[in-house]
């Protein structure tokens, strides 16, 4: 189980951008994260990644994260940013570099191994030899994953992964990271901003307003009231053979 429990954080000389922020999720669920643009959802990452020192608990499996060294928190957990910079690397040796954390100078048989395995498993071999930056930004992604998944985590956190992509390659990201969390039982933490994908995507919501978690639970949390309360637009949503979706208006 992963929680996080009275989450506080200010940036040097600002205001507070967490204020008391609780969130829980069980294993293999998909936590997804909502609320405006500076509600605090990249901080809310940055805290989990342990890139900046918050104050309150963070817990995986009852361990501790903000004890633990760098290298053990990346064993546990993965980022997949939203546009990601590699250098002048193939899509083998990308991913390769997620391994990282577990080699020491030089990248083992097993760290090769792993590699390889989920080159296959995301279905990117036949591009294993190219150059990442000749590649289309769905691919990109696809990689990005990889090289995440490469650390053999047991959540993974996404930061809006499908900004920058089209309708087919973000519903394919999130096919993909579906597939993981089900199969492998790997948490996810994601922020989404289209709410239709939410929708499709997501086990449990976390509405993000001022600081806190102002509504959370399963799909029917994301209703008009809350989105309405969370991004003060007016919505109607309808339900398509049980599927919802979202409309502007009502
Ligand atoms: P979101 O990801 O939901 O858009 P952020 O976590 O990026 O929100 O930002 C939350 C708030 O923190 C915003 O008011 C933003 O201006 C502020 N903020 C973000 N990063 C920094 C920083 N490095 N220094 C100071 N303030 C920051």
């Amino acid at each position: 189980m992963f929680e996080i429990r009275d989450l506080h954080f200010a940036y040097k000389k600002s205001a507070p951008v967490l204020n008391g922020l609780n969130l829980s999720l069980e294993k293999g669920e998909i936590g997804v994260v909502l609320g405006k643009n500076g509600a605090g959802k990249s901080t809310l990452f940055k805290c989990v990644l342990g890139l900046v020192k918050p104050q309150g608990e963070i817990e995986f499996d009852g361990q501790n994260l903000q004890k633990i060294s760098r290298v053990e928190r990346a064993k546990l957990i993965a980022y997949v940013p939203q546009e990601i910079s590699f250098g002048d690397l193939t899509v083998f040796d990308s991913v390769l570099t997620g391994r990282i954390s577990h080699f020491g100078l030089m990248a083992t048989k097993e760290d090769r191994e792993v590699a390889n395995r989920v080159i296959e498993e995301l279905e990117i071999a036949h591009i294993a030899n190219k150059n990442v930056n000749q590649l289309s930004g769905g691919e990109r992604q696809k990689v990005a994953i990889a090289r995440a998944l490469a650390q053999e985590p047991k959540m993974l956190v996404f930061d809006e992964p499908t900004g920058n992509l089209d309708i087919q390659n973000e519903k394919l990201i999130f096919d993909i990271a579906k597939k993981i969390a089900k199969e492998k039982h790997i948490t996810i933490l994601i922020a989404i901003h289209n709410l239709n994908f939410a929708f499709a995507f997501g086990d449990k919501f976390f509405m993000m307003k001022e600081g806190v978690i102002a509504h959370t639970g399963r799909a029917d949390i994301l209703n008009e009231n809350t989105i309405s309360d969370v991004f003060g637009v007016s919505t109607k949503i309808f339900d398509v053979e049980g599927h919802k979706g979202i409309v502007f208006g009502g």
